[in-house]
């Protein structure tokens, strides 16, 4: 079945933080309409992806661009309509009572219907609708970058920024893996150190200023040197803001903008 056409945002909740789809809408579409709204899914799709659907993602359990802070796709959807094999239409959550309009939650008396569709490849049903969670747009962010003396190093302070909730999206790159092209690249620059480049957000100024510290902190607990992320960026060919769907675009990369434009 080809559900592209069915590409609808059909609600959006502002005080619920929740938007009704259809879900042939794709990642570069949803990000579009969202904006117009002035809030964010959060996760901005899986990596290169925005062409891609959004019932494809839940249909492959997708993780995302800024699933380290937002989790899977398939944790932020509340609530599915499903046209089940038999031809009944279904709806799960809060909008299995008949009385319920556009009161999204996913968890209400009984069994979570929606888990049992959720990374199911379609095998039980079509998803003709669904809720999907939706967050306020972050208005501080910064991508940073950190060499470390070995991979445990680089391991453990990954982990702890993860336990605390500080970081968006990150690249953790482990020196002995890469090709020998990038080793020359990179050498003069971090010597033969581990490396983590990650997204940091923040929706105040003075928080987003103390979280940046913190990180510091926590980094040279384990041996962390900060480094010139732009060049570092330019180095990898990867994009300078990790956390959005903006991708730069440097010579021979492709890349798929708005609305599936190439
Ligand atoms: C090179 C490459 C890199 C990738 N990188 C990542 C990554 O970083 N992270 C990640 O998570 N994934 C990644 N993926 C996988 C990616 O998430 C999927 O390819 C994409 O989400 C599929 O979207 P689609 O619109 O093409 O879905 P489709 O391929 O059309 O559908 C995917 C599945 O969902 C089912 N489905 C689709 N719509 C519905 C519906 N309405 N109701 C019920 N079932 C439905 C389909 O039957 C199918 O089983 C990558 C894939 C490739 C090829």
């Amino acid at each position: 079945l080809d559900m592209t056409d069915m590409n609808r945002v059909l609600d959006f909740q502002e005080g619920l933080n929740a938007v009704r789809v259809q879900p042939g809408i794709r990642w570069g579409e949803l990000h579009h309409e969202l904006a117009k709204k002035g809030v964010t899914a959060g996760l901005q799709g899986p990596h290169g992806f925005l062409g891609a659907t959004l019932g494809g993602g839940i249909g492959g359990n997708c993780f995302s661009i800024n699933s380290p802070k937002y989790g899977w796709l398939n944790e932020n959807i509340l609530n599915l309509q499903v046209v089940l094999p038999n031809g009944d239409i279904i709806e799960t959550g809060s909008l299995a009572n008949t009385k319920v309009k556009d009161w999204y939650y996913r968890y209400c008396n009984g069994p979570d219907l929606v888990g049992i569709f959720l990374g199911a490849a379609g095998a039980f049903g079509v998803i003709t609708e669904f809720t999907l969670r939706t967050y306020p747009i972050p208005e501080y962010s910064a991508t940073l970058a950190y060499s470390f003396p070995d991979t445990d190093s680089q391991l453990k302070f990954v982990f702890k920024l993860e336990w605390y909730g500080y970081v968006t999206d990150l690249w953790g790159i482990a020196f002995f893996t890469l090709p020998d092209s990038l080793k020359r690249i990179l050498a003069p620059l971090v010597g033969e150190r581990d490396l983590a480049i990650f997204a940091t957000e923040a929706y105040d100024k003075d928080i987003f200023k103390a979280q940046k510290k913190a990180i510091d902190k926590m980094a040279k607990e384990f041996g962390g040197i900060a480094l010139p992320v732009e060049g570092i960026c330019r180095a990898l060919g990867i994009p300078l803001y990790l956390n959005t769907p903006v991708l730069e675009i440097t010579e021979g990369s492709v890349a798929i903008g708005w609305e599936g434009e190439i």
